[in-house]
């Protein structure tokens, strides 16, 4: 199962342990599976969940969900679509370390959501004062 280690920062074929299915005694196509594995390089433990339905056309597991540890990031799943890839780039940097590239990317996610919400200024501190005055944001 391939699941992201935090510790490695890296995907890995994570070696499964125990699965277990959390069945839902009125709809089985509304159960899921929770599988504790462990990183094959770092033995960090990773719990991740699959939900039962359609996938690809048939009826399957779904792609594995890390639910522990953690996300250190949660994305609200109403950003609107560019902004959410400036975002997810964002993170991807962070995590391989690439702190440069990092800062450029908040900056380029923070300038999408002032075009986003119609504020036009060239400079993106004045941008964020203006939406903070028309209070799209808070302190
Ligand atoms: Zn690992």
């Amino acid at each position: 199962m391939l699941l992201e280690c935090d510790t490695c920062s890296a995907v890995v074929k994570a070696e499964v342990l125990i699965s277990y299915v959390d069945e839902n005694p009125y709809d089985w196509v509304d159960s899921t599976q929770y599988t504790f594995c462990k990183c094959p390089q770092c033995h960090s433990p990773i719990l991740a969940s699959q939900e039962y339905g359609m996938s690809a056309g048939e009826i399957d597991w779904s792609s594995p969900i890390k639910i522990y540890p953690a996300n250190l990031f949660y994305i609200n799943p109403v950003i609107p679509f560019k902004i959410l890839d400036s975002l997810k780039e964002c993170i991807q940097c962070y995590k391989s370390g690439s702190f440069t590239a990092t800062v450029i990317m908040c900056r380029r996610t923070l300038e999408g959501f002032c075009i986003e919400k119609g504020v036009k200024e060239k400079n993106l501190d004045r941008a964020i004062k203006k939406l903070k005055e028309e209070g799209a944001i808070n302190e």
